[in-house]
């Protein structure tokens, strides 16, 4: 057995990590122009003659890349969804469905409205939300359920979509980490009634805050430009205000970095997915790790990051803490993850706020996925060459072995 780096051993990886973010030339350009152009603002000032704003290019160009009718520029991916359950017409007191693994903007945006958050239990194999415990959650207040694409992965759409029909509810996705994914060959935010993305400096399109809402339904496109521009409506004049609304605008320069930044979505796209099959490869076979499954009905998995799991025998005995420590010693980049939405303080207490009851949702796969078994690699391993995704696999099955 290899001596571990934490007890004094040389560390598996040794080829540098990609970094994150990647800019060049295109960026410092397209900055300039907006700067030169005097409209740096999502509204209001002119632009000087012959500029063309970046703002409704970057929305035709992501609503065309995920196949979307409509897209609406925001501030970032939580205000996003909270636009998302206003547009689709929820009113303070409903009810959504959401999954309790996932970032704790998916339930605290609906909070946020006075939407109740309500959680479904994910799948073992995918952690994402399982389609089969949403209808239990069902009650005369649910209106929606969101879909979290977590790390790239499309959850299951259409038997979500079914039960969103049977049940008369919106289906939303939060698709914060899932850019250029699809399911079935349909781009993810285009599927169900709404779609949230975010451009936040972590996700797979970075332009330093952002966040886009896409639809295919004209209605829902102008209710959500319209609670982004403080109740305007689109052809109305500057202080007409029809309907209650926010200022939820991104700037121009967030759109130029952001413009910038699709040119090189794509490649970047590729590397994460050959980097992902060569580490599902590589640890495939490692004794005391256990990868997720990926529905054949993933056209497009945007890999924002490689999570996987301890076996359940094995994280009986190996704390997953201590796992991440030796990996994070071998020169791997190792998350722990996310901890139960279900029984965050904060989600437990706002909703008690607006409901005057203290609500528990049991969700036990994700309670002991969260404390026992759930890993996750970092986009820098992904973005990375060959050799060093060989050598963090290689240190995978070195800290797995030594236990
Ligand atoms: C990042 C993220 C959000 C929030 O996006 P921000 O732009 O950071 O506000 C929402 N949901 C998920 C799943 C995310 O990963």
């Amino acid at each position: 057995m290899e001596k571990l780096a934490i007890d004094g051993g040389t560390p598996a990886r040794r080829t540098p990590l990609a970094e994150w973010p990647i800019y060049g030339e295109l960026e410092l350009k397209l900055l300039k122009e907006v700067l030169e152009s005097g409209k740096w603002g999502g509204a209001g000032a002119a632009a000087k003659a012959g500029y063309e704003p970046k703002l409704p290019l970057l929305e035709r160009k992501f609503a065309e890349l995920q196949n979307a009718a409509h897209a609406v520029s925001v501030v970032n991916g939580t205000v996003a969804i909270t636009v998302a359950l206003q547009a689709a017409g929820l009113k303070p007191g409903d009810e959504v469905i959401v999954p309790p693994y996932t970032f704790i903007a998916t339930a605290s945006a609906a909070l946020a409205y006075g939407i109740i958050p309500v959680f479904a239990d994910i799948e073992e194999h995918t952690l994402l939300i399982d389609p089969e415990k949403v209808e239990e959650r069902i009650t005369p207040k649910t209106k929606a359920i969101i879909a979290v694409h977590l790390a790239g992965a499309p959850a299951n759409m259409t038997r979500l979509g079914q039960i969103a029909a049977k049940h008369g509810l919106k289906l939303i996705e939060d698709a914060a980490q899932a850019v250029g994914a699809s399911w079935e060959g349909k781009g993810v935010g285009a599927i169900g009634d709404l779609g949230t993305f975010s451009l936040q400096s972590s996700k797979n399109l970075n332009a330093g805050e952002g966040g886009i809402v896409t639809t295919n339904n004209r209605e829902y496109w102008e209710n959500a430009w319209s609670i982004c521009n403080v109740g305007r409506i689109p052809s109305g004049g500057w202080y007409q205000h029809e309907r209650f609304g926010q200022n939820y605008r991104m700037t121009e320069f967030q759109a130029a970095i952001a413009l910038a930044q699709m040119t090189r979505l794509e490649e970047q796209m590729a590397r994460r997915e050959r980097n992902a099959k060569l580490l599902t490869e590589l640890l495939a076979d490692v004794e005391g790790i256990r990868l997720l499954e990926d529905d054949p009905r993933i056209t497009r998995h945007a890999y924002h990051l490689y999570m996987f799991k301890l076996e359940r025998s094995f994280a009986e005995r190996v704390d997953k803490a201590d796992f991440a420590r030796k990996a994070a010693a071998e020169g791997v980049p190792i998350s722990t993850g996310y901890i139960p939405l279900n029984r965050n303080v904060s989600i437990v207490e706002t909703t008690k706020m607006w409901t005057g009851e203290e609500r528990v949702y049991e969700c036990p796969v994700c309670e002991r996925i969260c404390e026992k078994e759930a890993l996750w690699l970092t986009q820098n391993v992904l973005l990375s060459d060959e050799a060093a995704v060989r050598e963090t696999a290689h240190a995978l099955r070195k800290v797995a072995e030594s236990y």
